[in-house]
């Protein structure tokens, strides 16, 4: 059976983080009123996303939580410890969030933002373990960054696993996990960015990615799915996500599992 692994990169958590830190807002108004001209997204849909900036709360955790939860998917959330990017919330805001999520039951890890200092990249590790109490369960990279050298260091800081490799040019990687030192290196199959918007098309190239991956031996598809996504704003990307968990669930090829069970497993 071919293991499935969910995880989701927390880039948002209240409206404010992106006041006077970012700019994602301006850039979110353009972008949507694009692809309203382009009738890519409903008026309801760009209402929702420019009036978002007024929403307390950006993410979707609850509602995503209750879904995994539903479903018995053992997802894992990945979390900012330093900002850039678009990802502006501090550690300190989101302390009380992450527990909530590992109290739920789901492991918890990093959403790195430094991919070539080590002492920077030591310091995204160490404020995690400061502020929550326990060790990352893993790490993945925001905008999935990452160079020649940034395994070895993962590795030697201590994280049992990274999930960042992703081939850009060919929307994902077709490659099984692997050994870095003491580091398992899960590659990312299949990400919602990289997919079309639209339901009925995001599902046909997912349908297209398993067939490529199961061709090609992969014994392992990990899945990224961001949570600010989970709501009104992106009807067709929530529907697409509820739709890849109904498919995974009732194939008889596919088995969703942790990134904990399955490191079990393969040692
Ligand atoms: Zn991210």
């Amino acid at each position: 059976m071919i293991k499935v692994i969910i995880s989701h990169d927390v880039d948002h958590l209240f409206a404010k983080d992106h006041w006077f830190r970012d700019l994602i807002y301006p850039k979110m108004w353009v972008r949507s009123t694009i692809q309203l001209i382009k009738r890519e997204i409903t008026l309801k849909e760009w209402w929702l996303r420019c009036t978002s900036c007024f929403r307390k709360v950006r993410h979707n955790l609850d509602a995503l939580m209750d879904f995994d939860e539903q479903h018995g998917v053992k997802s894992t959330f990945f979390f900012g410890m330093n900002q850039g990017l678009g990802m502006s919330y501090k550690p300190e805001e989101a302390k009380s969030v992450i527990l909530k999520v590992n109290n739920r039951g789901f492991a918890t890890g990093v959403h790195g933002i430094e991919y070539q200092d080590f002492d920077g990249m030591k310091k995204e590790y160490d404020t995690f373990k400061e502020i929550t109490g326990f060790a990352p369960c893993g790490i993945r990279m925001h905008y999935v960054r990452f160079d020649d050298h940034t395994f070895e260091k993962l590795s030697t800081i201590g994280y049992p696993f990274d999930t960042t490799e992703f081939d850009k040019k060919n929307n994902g990687t077709r490659k099984n996990p692997y050994k870095v030192g003491e580091m398992w290196e899960f590659p990312l199959t299949i990400m919602d960015a990289y997919l079309p918007g639209k339901y009925e098309e995001a599902k046909e190239a997912t349908l297209d990615l398993l067939e490529e991956s199961k061709r090609k031996g992969i014994e392992c598809i990990t899945v990224l799915f961001h949570d600010n996504q989970y709501c009104e704003d992106y009807q067709d990307m929530r529907k697409w996500y509820e739709w890849v968990i109904q498919y995974f669930m009732e194939s008889v090829d596919y088995e969703i599992v942790s990134y904990n069970t399955l490191m079990q497993e393969l040692m």
